[in-house]
């Protein structure tokens, strides 16, 4: 590495972080990611995990960013089906209502439109009674009617970041987590590298790059200013909090989407694995990146609405399994901009207008919009790079674990048949596949090898310890954290299996050689970061 030049030096190993890499390895250039926690740590990791064309933008006539999103989703629904699946949503319509029944109707017309090549359904119109009967749990009181469309949610939008990373090392790029860029090296005003530090074990480096693509979300500002304390913030992050409630008695059967009855802003109740997922808030924010955290009034706001359109919920804060907050690294705007009406497109911002050569910083960006902006950036290397751009393949090709077509069928055909040849059950199968989609198989090969890892890491999920291992020899972890939070289901679990981080620990360390003290340890190191990312503050 000391001798070495690459061409695309990424700092940031979030969605967008992973899509430019695998993108740009995929194209033949020479690729090195330094992500200084895990990676999806950051916003990728908070988000409302939908794939959507955002039909609030329509509002905000961001007709081009709707449009974009839209093909995206259909572009992930087929490469990543195991991952992004479609989901129904119900938008009731109350007669003090922020838009209207009319408006409503016209947005999702135009959304019909500019989805006119989807696979999924067009919105349908309800009437009152209609709308009760598909939802007999909302509120009656003055319900004027309602809507139901399309939209996708990704179950675990840290294995899709994680499936392009693994994606852009399969085509050659060196991919760390938690390396830590410090400083940016520049020459003549010209970026040519970073200089990096192993969060874990300390160890220093230089990394020698021809562009450097700064796409560290809503640190983007604290990388520039490791030269210029002063320079000019690109950055306007904005606070959002999701909620986590079990499927509670009298819940919704759908997800649903409507204006907040406080505010006016966007809400959503969305069932994910068996729970809710209920948010979001949106609000300015410059404390401190690394520590984000839900405030006590955020959740009060969340569940005042929930109870609002749910009469029967009833909900209070004791409900609530865990919090969980993140930043959206938004473009900077004047403090009289409400936070709902700054855009969500995203800015490749070339410092040269700057007077700084080969740094690109990605401001912005969905993730559903990341595979695009992978695109739109790579094609900006390869002009700086002053090379003929071979095409970008990444609308064609699968996902890491995306090679099955038709993933719902394959899992209703032979999730029985594998549940016997393996001797697991059958929703144990089904579980793996919607995680590692084509590559469970080898997951469940390993289980094979060695019976004992058939068994379960902990009580309350269907993860099976064989899903350590695997890791371990394919996925990147560093720590328990990693693998509990980002790459299983057991992290984002309601017991977030704080009771099993003990064997999660010990098979890790049977597998690593560790001692007793370095398994105490990751299983403390693995409580804080729960507590840090799920506590509120
Ligand atoms: P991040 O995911 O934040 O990645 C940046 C990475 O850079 C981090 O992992 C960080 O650790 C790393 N980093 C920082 N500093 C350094 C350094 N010095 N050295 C090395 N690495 C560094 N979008 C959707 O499409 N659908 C949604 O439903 C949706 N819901 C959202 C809800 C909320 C509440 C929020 C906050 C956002 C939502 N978004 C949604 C937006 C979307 O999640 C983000 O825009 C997207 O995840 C940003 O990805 P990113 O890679 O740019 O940033």
């Amino acid at each position: 590495m000391k001798h070495k030049t690459y061409d695309l030096i990424i700092i940031g190993g979030g969605i967008n972080g992973a899509g430019i890499a695998r993108d740009a390895a995929e194209r033949g250039l020479s690729v090195y990611l330094a992500e200084k926690n895990d990676f999806a740590f950051g916003t990728t990791f908070r988000s409302t995990k939908l794939i959507h064309g955002g039909l609030r933008y329509l509002e905000h006539y961001e007709i081009g960013l709707v449009r974009e999103s839209l093909r995206e989703r259909e572009i992930l629904l087929r490469h990543a089906p195991h991952l992004v699946h479609p989901i129904q949503f119900a938008i009731p319509i109350y007669e003090d209502n922020k838009y209207g029944y009319g408006k409503v109707k016209l947005g999702l017309l135009a959304y019909d439109i500019l989805s006119y090549d989807k696979s999924l359904e067009n919105h349908q119109s309800f009437s009152m009674e209609e709308m009760l009967a598909f939802e007999p749990n909302i509120r009656g009181r003055n319900l004027k009617g309602g809507f139901t469309y399309f939209d996708c949610q990704v179950t675990y939008p840290e294995r899709l970041c994680l499936e392009n990373i693994l994606l852009a090392k399969a085509a050659g790029a060196m991919v760390q987590n938690y390396t830590k860029v410090t400083d940016l090296i520049i020459k003549e005003e010209q970026v040519c590298g970073v200089k990096a530090r192993d969060a874990l074990t300390g160890k220093e480096s230089e990394v020698h790059g021809q562009v450097v693509v700064n796409a560290a979300g809503p640190w983007i500002d604290s990388i520039l200013q490791t030269r210029n304390p002063y320079a000019p913030k690109k950055i306007g992050g904005t606070k959002g909090s999701h909620i986590l409630l079990p499927k509670f008695h009298h819940g919704p059967r759908h997800a649903l989407y409507l204006p907040a009855h406080q505010d006016g802003r966007p809400f959503f109740i969305i069932p994910w694995r068996e729970y809710y997922w209920v948010g979001t808030t949106d609000i300015r924010y410059d404390g401190d990146l690394d520590a984000v955290r839900a405030t006590e009034a955020e959740i009060e706001y969340l569940l005042r609405e929930v109870n609002f359109v749910v009469p029967d919920a009833q909900l209070t804060a004791k409900d609530v399994i865990y919090s969980l907050a993140g930043i959206r690294p938004l473009p900077v705007t004047d403090s009289e901009t409400e936070e709902a009406e700054i855009t969500r497109s995203h800015v490749i911002f070339d410092h040269e207008h700057e007077g700084l050569e080969n740094l690109f910083s990605i401001i912005g960006g969905k993730l559903t919009t990341y595979r695009s902006l992978a695109r739109e950036t790579v094609d900006l290397v390869y002009e700086k790079l002053q090379l003929e751009s071979p095409e970008c393949q990444t609308a064609e090709k699968p996902s890491w674990g995306g090679g099955m077509s038709d993933i719902q069928h394959y899992m209703r055909d032979n999730a029985r048949s594998q549940a016997r040849k393996f001797g697991l059950a059958e929703e144990q199968i089904a579980y793996l596949i919607s995680i590692y989609g084509s590559q469970f198989l080898r997951v469940l090969e390993l289980a094979n090898e060695l019976p004992e890892l058939k068994e379960r890491i902990c009580k309350n999920n269907l993860d099976i310890k064989a899903q350590i291992i695997f890791s371990i020899e394919n996925e990147l972890p560093r720590t328990l954290a990693d693998i509990f939070l980002r790459r299983t289901g057991i992290g984002t679990s309601a017991c977030r299996g704080l009771d099993c981080a003990v064997a999660g620990a010990e098979l890790m360390g049977k597998y690593w050689g560790w001692n007793r003290k370095r398994i105490k340890n990751e299983v403390e190191d693995y409580r804080r970061r729960a507590e840090l990312l799920y506590g509120q503050d």
